[in-house]
């Protein structure tokens, strides 16, 4: 039986930057990955209810009940204290939503929308969820019309990914550096298994685009285009690619020192790309 909640850090009713069209996305709490330059770093790790943050709200949001945090939605004026309070990359301020509230909330939307996102944290540590959501959207007559996505880091096995295969549409993949080492620096993990999963989604045609974040001196992006453009044309040189542009707003640690990449920079590895044969990229339209 598959699992019909999931904790759930956000939802957003419209987004056109998650996918093709105007989608629906739900960010899942919980991610696998420490990348240092993690913009949300407080949807990394599920709370502990060590209840640390409770007394440090200043609108008396927060309680502790049986060892558990209670969170007051009504009450919260989400100014962060808490997170900023939280040492475990965590917040107290998640939602338990079964598939059945999910859909209602879709439904409230859905003659806007094209189709959902399910992003996080890292979307695929709560597959089972997932399964249900997609299952149930496919078999439902008013919104088997909505396109099923995940955006992920890559790190799920074949074996995850094949048991959402056939009720997913396509997936967008984060590959953070081609070389193993600076990957694993970057985000505490290797490569080897996001590499196999976009020639796996690629393989089985659910692989709506491969994305790349260019972080000035720490990715090894730039000197890699011809290795990485070679991996995907090998693949299918239609594959969509997506050049994002660090920035430093909202990082924590290291990585608040590290440059922004710049118009230039993102423009010369998109160059790079295309000269080594790639054809569909896309480049940020604002730098912050
Ligand atoms: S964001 Fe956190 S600290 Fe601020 S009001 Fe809400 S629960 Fe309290
Ligand atoms: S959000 Fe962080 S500080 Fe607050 S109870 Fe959970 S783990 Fe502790």
């Amino acid at each position: 039986m598959s699992k019909s909640w999931a904790i759930v850090n956000k939802l957003l009713p419209f987004s056109c930057v998650d996918g093709p069209g105007n989608r629906f996305v739900i960010f899942l709490q919980g991610c696998n990955f420490r990348c240092l330059n993690c913009h949300n770093p407080y949807t990394i790790s599920l709370c502990k209810d060590c209840g640390d943050c409770v007394d440090t709200c200043p609108h008396q949001a927060l309680s502790l009940k049986n060892n558990k945090v209670i969170w007051r939605a009504d009450v919260c004026q989400q100014c962060d204290t808490c997170i900023n309070t939280c040492s475990y990359n965590s917040t107290p301020m998640t939602y338990h939503y079964s598939v059945d509230d999910i859909l209602k909330t879709i439904r409230k939307y859905l003659p806007f929308l094209t189709g959902i996102t399910i992003s996080g944290g890292e979307a695929t540590l709560q597959l089972p969820f997932i399964q249900n959501l997609f299952n149930t959207i496919k078999q439902s007559d008013d919104l088997k019309h909505l396109t099923c996505f995940i955006d992920s880091n890559g790190y799920l096995a074949a074996t995850g990914w094949q048991k959402v295969a056939n009720v997913m549409d396509g997936a967008m993949i984060d590959l953070k550096a081609w070389n193993n080492q600076i990957h694993i620096n970057l985000t505490g993990r290797d490569n080897k298994r996001v590499k196999q999963t976009i020639e796996y989604l690629s393989k089985i045609n659910k692989l709506y685009e491969v994305r790349f974040l260019l972080i000035p001196k720490q990715t090894d992006l730039q000197d890699n285009a011809k290795n990485i453009a070679n991996f995907i044309k090998n693949l299918n040189p239609a594959i969509k690619i997506r050049i994002n542009a660090f920035h430093n707003h909202g990082v924590h640690g290291i990585a608040k020192t590290w440059e922004p990449a710049t118009k230039q920079q993102v423009d010369i590895f998109a160059t790079q790309l295309r000269h080594y044969g790639l054809e569909h990229i896309t480049v940020p339209t604002i730098y912050l």
